[in-house]
């Protein structure tokens, strides 16, 4: 499941490809990954309309457009899902069999592809009208989630999933996170000290950057080859070794721990599997 750098990288990848970019035609193959806007709703605002940019809000994709026809700014939210990607294809290579939408940009196809449905592709923006704020940008300040966590009496795993806390730590980074920080992810979160917040935030921060920083490393451009340029995501489609590397305690249970050598312990924390280290991620 893609989580926030995923989305990101994806994002700046795709935005000069799309930039610019005027759809000629709008094909729709699996309506329900619009809803709740309809399928005439969809191709009357985008059909015509131009790319003018494009950017993320937690594991969002925002795509702006020009409409043709009243020449006003058009915003199509994207989501990935569980099994989505999005990727441009030449016009000669054959459209995947659980594409979802189709653009036809002319030279090219910018596909929505996803194998479960689970995933957006919609003008409706309801989705993130409720989100926290970014992990990277100012908003998110060790105060603040301070004063958040001592709200809350859930386990701090858990708590870290919350996108009304902060947007984008799924469930790889919320272990990762906390792992960098020494805190046990069972701590409710109104127990951490404010020395722990801080560390958390700042561990936060990092994971998050470092998986940006490595994952925009890996090449993206699509070849015409029948899988390059797919951006992969998950372990579905087989992991990519950068993506393994930065992981420390995540689906390494029975591991040896980077700190102390003895084994990660992996536990179920509403209904998600969590990775630590007993040793090393203390629970006061
Ligand atoms: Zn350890």
């Amino acid at each position: 499941m893609p989580e926030l750098p995923e989305v990101e990288i994806l994002a700046r990848h795709l935005r000069p490809l799309l930039h610019g970019k005027t759809i000629r035609g709008v094909s729709v193959r699996r309506a329900k990954v619009l809803r709740p806007t309809s399928q005439r709703e969809f191709q009357k605002a985008l059909t015509g309309a131009k790319f003018t940019d494009l950017s993320r809000r937690g594991k969002y994709l925002l795509f702006e457009l020009r409409s043709k026809t009243s020449g006003k700014p058009v915003t199509l939210l994207g989501h990935l899902g569980m099994t989505g990607r999005m990727f441009l294809a030449k016009k000669n290579e054959s459209i995947p069999k659980h594409a979802a939408v189709v653009f036809d940009l002319g030279r090219e196809y910018f596909i929505y592809e996803d194998t479960r449905y689970f995933g957006r592709l919609t003008l409706d923006l309801s989705a993130i009208e409720k989100l926290g704020p970014e992990p990277l940008d100012k908003s998110f300040s060790p105060e603040i989630l301070a004063r958040e966590l001592k709200r809350s009496r859930q386990a701090i795993k858990v708590k870290l999933l919350d996108q009304s806390l902060v947007v984008g730590v799924g469930n790889i980074y919320a272990s990762e996170a906390l792992f960098r920080a020494r805190i046990s992810p069972k701590l409710a979160a109104n127990k951490l000290t404010l020395a722990q917040t801080k560390k958390l935030w700042r561990a936060i921060r990092d994971v998050l950057a470092a998986a940006i920083a490595g994952g925009s490393t890996v090449q993206l451009n699509f070849t015409g080859g029948k899988s390059d340029g797919l951006f992969y995501f998950g372990r579905a489609h087989g992991t990519p070794d950068y993506y393994e590397e930065r992981l420390r305690v995540y689906d390494r249970a029975g591991k040896p721990c980077f700190h102390c050598r003895r084994p990660v312990k992996r536990i179920v924390q509403a209904a998600r599997s969590t990775f630590y280290c007993p040793h090393c991620q203390i629970s006061r």
